[in-house]
């Protein structure tokens, strides 16, 4: 299974660092890549920079076209999660979703585009109350991979550069480069 998240509606200048944290929530919790409606070369360049350091195969592309990236995700097969308060209860909605297909997730960033809330194949509200696209996102990869049974949360990710000894107290991290 493929899970990649769709963010769309970015706005470079207010955007940046809420954008930047739905990527790398995506990373830690085990979605294989961010397409990005509009272009940012700083947000792209800070989660790559995280993926070559930390490691694992997190791929991110900008300057995405909405309508392009759902039509072609489609037609492939893949089925398409819009993570939105105004949706079914997670709870309800998880036991129809095929854990071995291909998931698109999207979350807004400014007011989505009502036909979005017509080609998802589920519109999922974490709850009906309004809160954050990164919320959203970290609690439905986990209640996705609590289902397929994977916990990325204790993976160790091959081919980084730092790798964090875990501490009770204090910092341990090892630079493989130095
Ligand atoms: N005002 C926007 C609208 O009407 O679509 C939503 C803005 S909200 C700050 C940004 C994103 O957070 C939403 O597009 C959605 O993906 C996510 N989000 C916020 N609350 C949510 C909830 N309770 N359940 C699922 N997703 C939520």
């Amino acid at each position: 299974m493929t899970v990649i998240i769709l963010r769309i509606g970015h706005r470079p200048q207010r955007d940046a660092r809420v954008t930047t944290h739905v990527g790398l929530t995506a990373r830690a919790l085990g979605a294989d890549g961010m397409l990005l409606t509009g272009r940012d070369k700083d947000v792209k360049e800070s989660i790559e920079q995280v993926t070559r350091m930390w490691g694992g195969r997190f791929t991110i592309e900008d300057g995405v076209s909405l309508k392009e990236a759902v039509t072609r995700w489609k037609q492939n097969g893949g089925k398409i999660v819009h993570l939105t308060m105004y949706g079914i209860n997670i709870s309800d909605a998880l036991p129809e979703i095929n854990p071995n297909e291909n998931l698109m997730i999207i979350v807004g960033a400014e007011k989505v585009p009502p036909l979005i809330y017509q080609l998802a194949d589920w519109n999922i509200a974490i709850g009906n109350q309004p809160h954050s696209e990164i919320a959203a996102l970290a609690i439905f990869l986990d209640r996705l991979n609590q289902k397929k049974g994977t916990d990325p949360l204790t993976q160790e990710y091959f081919e980084s550069k730092l790798k964090l000894i875990p501490q009770l107290h204090g910092k341990k991290v090892i630079n493989e480069e130095e």
